[in-house]
């Protein structure tokens, strides 16, 4: 298969305009399938991407899989990028394989919350897209103004390249506005399509859009406006060529969305989808994908999408299959070829590839060798989500070695003691997926804390565990990642001393302890004449680190210090590694107080979307969360607010602001950063924290 006739592509979508209904009828078209199903169907079945229950039955799409299916000479490969918003480690690392994208809305709730936050990470990654309007078939369906608000809300200029025939119950055709033909959807399923003359009544307004599109694209092309400056006539067959160059070259610099129309359930439009997915999103070679030197403070080096070069590939989906681990790999230079040996750069570990695969929906086909831009699964090898796969370069990686830290937690057990296997099984696995999902023992307590990036996050994983693995989870009260830091520049002078016969302990340690913006954690060694052996500095490093990892005023991690050793003294037989970690953790406990310590807690970007009506109650919602309105808009008697709210004022929201609008509202939010907690609340942490100190022992 020549890498430009492949596309690898997600189709990403607020919930519910349609995308599972447009996949299916995509695998129905390529012949992938033998029958429609209705989605969250009458006959039980459901889509077939869909794979998980728990899917089907919540109605979104958690997981991803990647299935290959062959459109006019063309492979595509389709990602399934996850709906929610609030896997965003999972959503993004599908969305980076991705080469283009096909983002659904529907014509009747036009662009959503959620459109937008799929679009910011659309955008992030650099991913091209063409818009599908869907359900033109429904009551109220306005394709037009829904391409407005894209335009509006998504940056990226929208423009129609399709004109709807009829709309709600009489829509049935389509006006392609680059050949200017009509396209009539005929037969009980809508499965022929016959081609046509423009009908009269719609030619003045197709010229109108016509002109519209030819504008938008003569800013891509030269040729094309020189073409329109000569000739006059935008409808000539010349200028269709040019025209879909120009629209071609705009949707790969990201600077214009084509917008297609149609209703998947009711079969009209997607195949033509499917042409624009060809025409105008990218080939693999087409796309710059970078990989990060470890050698080198993750610089980023171009790949290059050449089979006969060293491999690199991306793990970015892990399933478990009846028989072993399943790898979804992306191979974005090289090839790879069953029997090779490549190198994990995580694991820093070489392996062999036993079984390469290509994955149908429901089927998977062994295969010799894939190159470069194609998306495959490995067989029965271990590793985790988002590792890289080299051939001989151990140092290379696609992902940053850095992971957000998780912002809540929860503490979990079997109800049955007889299931803690299976769960700590199921807690093992989901780690594994999701380096965002964290599981541990509390040395403390002895409790199982599962963390994560919000509250719905632990909520999906819990509900997998009682579905995949039966078990039923008792979990605790979520608790917010607080941390902690320093304001205020502290020097020290310590001198650890323990002379009691035999061998003793001395150190002292001088230094600065300060505020640090830039990192966690920096340290300088500013010694110099040796008044610490420069063989005791490590242990000092290491000494001032293991105090961050639990802070005094409510004991969550202390970030943002750097500390400086300038100074200090040694013994010639009682200094040791130990006297200089000892005096180094004094220093600090000694210091922090002094440093002007204060409470810090994740704060969360939400966007808030429903009936304008309902806008006071929302304002006063985030109010008295102590949110700050950052933008709002309304639009018709639509409205949107976006507001930054800290995660702690977060729980129970959803049920808040269901009930306070009557379900018509709904929000998304994603972590944006750390902030000071207000200084009476931190009071109440503080006093929390030594009560349950105090009731501790
Ligand atoms: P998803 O949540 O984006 O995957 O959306 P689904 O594909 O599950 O569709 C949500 C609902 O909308 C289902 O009841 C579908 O049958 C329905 N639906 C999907 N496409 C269309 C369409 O083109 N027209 C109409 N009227 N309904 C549709």
């Amino acid at each position: 298969m020549s890498n430009t006739k492949r596309r690898n592509i997600g189709i990403s979508a607020h919930i519910d305009a349609g995308k599972t209904t447009l996949t299916e009828r995509i695998l129905y078209y390529c012949s992938k399938i033998h029958r429609v199903h209705e989605v969250h169907g009458k006959d039980g079945v459901g889509a077939t991407m869909d794979s998980m229950e728990l899917e089907r039955e919540r109605g979104i799409t958690i997981a991803s899989a990647a299935t290959t299916v062959d459109w006019k000479d063309h492979s595509i490969n389709i990602i399934d990028t996850p709906g929610h918003v609030d896997f965003t480690i999972e959503v993004e690392r599908a969305l980076r394989v991705l080469d283009g994208a096909i983002l659904v809305l529907c014509a009747v709730g036009g662009v959503q919350s959620q459109t937008i936050t799929v679009d910011r990470q659309l955008k992030r990654y650099g991913v091209p897209r063409l818009a599908f309007v869907n359900k033109c078939d429904r009551v109220g369906a306005d394709p037009e103004k829904v391409t407005a608000l894209l335009g509006e809300k998504l940056g990226a200029k929208a423009v129609l390249v399709q004109l709807p025939i009829g709309l709600e119950n009489e829509f049935h055709g389509i006006v392609d506005l680059i050949s200017m033909k009509a396209m009539y959807f005929e037969g009980e399923m809508n499965e022929s399509i016959r081609r046509a003359e423009i009908p009269k009544n719609l030619r003045e307004k197709a010229a109108a859009l016509r002109e519209k599109l030819v504008d938008a694209a003569t800013l891509f092309s030269d040729e094309l406006a020189e073409a329109v400056l000569e000739d006059g006539d935008l409808e000539n067959e010349g200028i269709e060529v040019l025209l879909r160059q120009a629209i071609r070259r705009g949707t790969l610099a990201r600077e214009l969305t084509p917008v297609f129309v149609g209703s998947a359930y009711r079969n009209i439009g997607v195949r033509p989808l499917l042409d624009g997915v060809v025409d105008f999103l990218p080939a693999p070679e087409e796309v710059e994908n970078r990989v990060l030197d470890l050698d080198r403070q993750e610089e980023a080096m171009l790949l290059q999408s050449k089979p006969d070069l060293p491999t690199v590939a991306l793990a970015f989906k892990l399933e478990d299959g009846q028989y072993g681990q399943l790898t979804y790999i992306r191979i974005y230079q090289g090839t790879v070829r069953k029997g090779d040996e490549l190198y994990n750069s995580r694991q820093q570990k070489r392996f062999r590839v036993g079984r390469l695969l290509r994955m149908d929906f429901n089927d998977a086909e062994d295969i010799p060798e894939a190159s470069c831009g194609d998306i495959v699964d490995l067989f029965g090898i271990d590793c985790a989500c988002g590792d890289t796969f080299t051939q001989n370069d151990p140092n290379l990686s696609m992902s940053s070695m850095y992971v957000p830290e998780p912002v809540i937690s929860l503490a979990v057990a079997a109800k049955d003691k007889r299931t803690e296997d299976s769960l700590s099984k199921a807690l093992n696995r989901f780690t594994k997926e999701d380096p965002t999902f964290r599981s541990h023992v509390d040395p403390e307590s002895g409790e199982t804390i599962i963390s994560g990036m919000g509250e719905l996050h632990l909520d999906v994983y819990i509900e997998r565990v009682r579905r995949e693995y039966r078990v039923e989870v008792q979990t605790g009260i979520p608790q917010v990642a607080y941390r902690e830091t320093i304001t205020r520049q502290v020097a020290f002078d310590y001198t650890h001393k323990k002379q009691t016969g035999g061998s003793g302990q001395y150190a002292r340690v001088v230094g600065l302890i300060e505020p640090n913006a830039e990192a966690h954690y920096e340290f300088s060694n500013n010694i110099k004449r040796g008044a610490i052996p420069s063989e005791y500095i490590p242990s000092c490093e290491k000494g001032f680190e293991s105090c961050l990892k639990k802070g005094g005023l409510i004991g969550f991690p202390i970030t943002g210090v750097k500390v400086t050793v300038n100074d200090g003294k040694h013994h010639p037989v009682d200094s040791s590694d130990l006297a200089f970690r000892n005096a180094s953790i004094a220093a600090f406990r000694e210091s922090y107080s002094k440093a002007g310590p204060e409470i810090l807690e994740p704060i969360m970007q939400v966007s808030v979307e429903g009936p304008s009506e309902y806008l006071g109650s929302i304002f006063a919602g985030i109010n008295q969360r102590r949110g700050i309105i950052i933008s709002s808009s309304e639009d018709g008697n639509f409205s949107r607010i976006d507001a930054e709210v800290p995660l702690t004022e977060m729980f129970g929201y959803s049920t808040v602001l269901r009930s306070t609008t009557q379900g018509k509202a709904e929000f998304s939010m994603e972590f944006c950063r750390y902030a000071r907690v207000p200084g009476s609340i931190a009071q109440e942490l503080i006093e929390e924290y030594q009560q349950s100190r105090k009731n501790h022992g």
